[in-house]
């Protein structure tokens, strides 16, 4: 399968209530900027309804991020401390010895993680380390957990070595409209990045794939980011929504601060388009008030990480995420 993008408009379509079995691949560009421009409180009824058509809106997953590799990488994301192209303060490590990254598996488990994300900072994985991060994943799923692994493009036989590993799912994300893309990553190519998750789906692993806003992007670049993910057939089947954290040292350390509010639209929007997916909360909760994550889970965010920190940025701290699920009457998702 290869995966190219289909840009031609079309008069927006919005409906309140799309039942299940009519998820649409057709979303334009346009429609997806009407949606991001209604009235607040309309548009989230409108994905609220959605999500309690697909999920019970009471539950949310969790997942754990651990950093396997950290730093080093020789692409340019603007918004990365990881890359070598910046000099934010985190130094290069090598990829982490299996029993290490077990025991924090089996810790993210005992915390109510049912899902636990490895990542590394590659721009693709060379053979022996793909067999080595294979090792990660049978051991990980032996605790009798989801895995999901993010190390950058893949060529098909690769997807193919974590798939028989048992990988769940690969994180790769498109981070912004492909026209913006270049904006914010030279080193790879929005192409790029379409043949990798083609490479994952064809292999039979599921894909996890959003992006970020707040890096400098307007409206139609949102638009355009949630046009490209929701033209997918089928949909990610997990959807990351991130606000940008400013590291100092990277090339985005004074990007405009984001509006909360803009980033609910953003999940909202996520949701309305690709209803069936998991809507993940992920990069800068951290600096949300839980008034703000409320409103994102109202508005269909149903999956956070969880966890001290996100790779190499903060991220709440456990308990505060457990008096907010209190207080909401969330409980996990086993
Ligand atoms: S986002 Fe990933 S690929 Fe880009 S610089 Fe950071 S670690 Fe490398």
């Amino acid at each position: 399968m290869s995966i190219t993008l289909d840009s031609a408009p079309s008069t927006p379509r919005i409906a309140p209530h799309t039942p299940p079995s009519a998820l649409r691949h057709d979303w334009t560009r346009d429609d997806i900027a009407t949606l991001l421009a209604l009235p607040f409180a309309e548009l989230i009824f409108r994905a609220a309804s959605l999500h309690r058509t697909y999920f019970n809106p009471n539950t949310v997953q969790i997942s754990t991020l651990l950093s396997i590799k950290t730093g080093g990488c020789p692409e340019d994301c603007g918004y990365c401390p990881q890359s070598a192209h910046f000099d934010a303060g985190v130094p290069a490590s090598k990829l982490m010895d299996l029993e290490p990254v077990l025991q924090a598996a089996r810790a993210a488990r005992d915390a109510g993680a049912s899902r636990f994300c490895m990542g590394a900072a590659w721009r693709s994985p060379k053979d022996h380390d793909l067999d080595r991060v294979a090792a990660m994943v049978e051991g990980v799923k032996a605790l009798g957990m989801e895995t999901c692994v993010t190390l950058g493009m893949l060529r098909p036989d690769q997807a193919t070595r974590l798939k028989s590993a048992g990988l769940d799912y690969y994180n790769h994300n498109l981070d912004t409209s492909p026209e913006f893309y270049g904006d914010i990553i030279t080193t790879r190519t929005y192409q790029d990045r379409l043949d990798t998750l083609a490479a994952v789906r064809d292999a039979g692993i599921s894909v996890c794939c959003g992006g970020i806003i707040g890096m400098g992007e307007d409206l139609d670049d949102r638009a355009g980011l949630l046009a490209t993910l929701a033209s997918l057939n089928p949909h990610p089947e997990s959807v990351p929504i991130n606000a940008l954290v400013r590291v100092a040292g990277t090339k985005l350390d004074h990007a405009a601060p984001l509006d909360p509010l803009d980033f609910v639209r953003m999940i909202a929007a996520a949701r309305i388009t690709m209803p069936a997916s998991m809507v993940r909360l992920s990069a800068g909760r951290e600096s949300l008030s839980d008034e703000a994550q409320a409103l994102c889970f109202l508005a269909g965010a149903n999956s956070i990480f969880y966890g001290d920190t996100l790779l190499t940025t903060a991220n709440p701290a456990i308990a505060r995420d457990n008096a907010l699920f209190d207080k909401l009457g969330i409980t996990k998702q086993a």
